[in-house]
């Protein structure tokens, strides 16, 4: 494992460090937040600037092609750039769906006319694109996808898509969407599913925003009702839809690590020892340093992970499973680190940020947030499934739909 910057990864840390410093404020403390006053439809018209400044900048994505206008650059200068980008107060985050796991199909999977049109507005930001996967029914396993999509029989060269998606992240902004369908239930679950990108402006399309604890709407539900979307929208083969999704779930994976806030045990321990605790600083009181040792190492686990990962890409080889892994301890990480928070606060702990200052925000995103990560992209059961059979080596879960037509499944 190599912890250190080779000289041509030093050299770009400190031009990205350079090109932040020109266009964007340091934070002034770790946990800052980007606009915490501004409306979501605010810090995204935010980010979607900050998106183009650096597409025009060269660092709108780091890893893509040259000739997709990409940097074209490794996955350690990726993850430099986060790194250096996370001490800057910016709106980050907004295009992770978007570029992070829709593109690199829409890249992998799309005729290049498709791509000659989409790849340069998504890549600044002026398209928002949204990832249409999920179904009440259909979240952990999407081989149960039920939205259809069916051949037109009036004589046009497309398709009616009819279904309801769900947790559809920014769906309510985007102006594009990916959506896994249905064109052959008589088929195993995986082989009659094929994907489908269409303007979220299409009739028949209705966005519904979902309410979550913490008051915003980042994901909705979305109904189609005979939807039109020509041949041409296609993406991939027919019935390859699965093959398209992967390629953004495994984009996902490989981006998952950098989550982390590099200081928190740092502001942890802050807020250990300005809290009071049996008349002296929570700093005493061994069963505190305790959890704040745990915080320490969880987060200095997941970066030696990240480099051994990284490590691996170095060498022209895929990182392997044990990434996945990262995931879960992530989540669980940045929850203890708000339950630890709260604990500190005693009774005065199940206040906002209203009552408790701004500082406080980061904890209240970070006890919602890492509660969904825990869900999102492979739930904790799912991700351990993977390691038990891909990692350790235990049996599969035994599959009873192997081979079986999807219609012929039980419901
Ligand atoms: C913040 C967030 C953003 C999201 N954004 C999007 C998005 O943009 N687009 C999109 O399509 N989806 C999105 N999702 C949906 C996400 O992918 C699903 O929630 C996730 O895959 C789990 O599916 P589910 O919610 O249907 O739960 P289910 O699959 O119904 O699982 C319910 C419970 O059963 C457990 N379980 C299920 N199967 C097994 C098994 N085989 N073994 C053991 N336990 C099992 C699960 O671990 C879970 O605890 C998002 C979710 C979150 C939280």
């Amino acid at each position: 494992m190599d912890f250190q910057d080779s000289p041509q990864d030093a050299q770009f840390r400190a031009e990205c460090s350079q090109w932040l410093g020109a266009h964007a404020q340091l934070k002034t403390r770790s946990d800052e937040i980007f606009g915490p006053d501004l409306a979501p439809a605010e810090r995204l018209q935010a980010a979607r600037q900050w998106q183009a400044q650096k597409a025009a900048a060269g660092y709108g994505a780091i890893t893509w092609p040259q000739a997709l206008g990409g940097r074209g650059g490794s996955a350690a200068q990726e993850l430099i750039w986060r790194q250096e980008e996370a001490r800057f107060c910016v709106p980050s985050g907004y295009f992770s769906v978007s570029l992070g796991m829709v593109l690199p199909s829409i890249l992998a999977h799309a005729s290049e006319a498709v791509r000659q049109a989409h790849v340069a507005p998504a890549l600044q930001g002026e398209h928002l694109w949204c990832q249409l996967l999920s179904e009440p029914d259909a979240g952990s396993d999407l081989g149960m996808v039920r939205t259809r999509a069916q051949r037109c029989t009036d004589g046009r060269d497309g398709w009616l898509i009819n279904g309801q998606k769900v947790w559809t992240t920014l769906a309510q902004f985007a102006e594009f969407g990916l959506v896994l369908t249905r064109t052959d239930p008589e088929v195993p679950k995986f082989d009659g599913l094929t994907s489908f990108f269409l303007n979220m402006q299409s009739p028949g399309i209705d966005v519904r925003p979902i309410r979550q604890a913490n008051g915003e709407s980042e994901f909705n539900e979305v109904f189609f009702q005979d939807v039109f979307v020509p041949d041409s929208q296609r993406v991939g083969a027919l019935g390859a839809g699965w093959k398209v999704t992967l390629t953004g779930l495994m984009s996902e994976r490989l981006s998952i690590g950098a989550t982390m806030p590099p200081d928190l045990w740092r502001t942890a321990a802050a807020m250990m020892d300005a809290a009071p605790w049996d008349g002296q600083s929570a700093l005493h009181d061994g069963r505190m340093r305790e959890r704040l040792a745990d915080l320490y190492l969880n987060t200095h686990g997941l970066w030696l992970m990240q480099c051994r990962g990284l490590t691996e890409l170095s060498k022209g080889r895929a990182p392997g499973p044990e990434l996945s892994v990262g995931k879960i301890i992530a989540a669980r990480t940045l929850q203890d680190f708000s339950y630890l928070a709260m604990d500190l606060q005693g009774s005065a702990g199940v206040l906002g940020h209203e009552e408790q200052g701004q500082a406080w925000r980061q904890v209240e995103q970070l006890w919602f947030g890492s509660a969904s990560m825990r869900i999102a992209g492979g739930t904790d059961e799912i991700v351990k499934n993977s390691v038990g059979e891909r990692i350790l080596g235990l049996p599969p879960e035994p599959r009873t739909d192997k081979g079986v037509a999807f219609n012929a499944l039980p419901r």
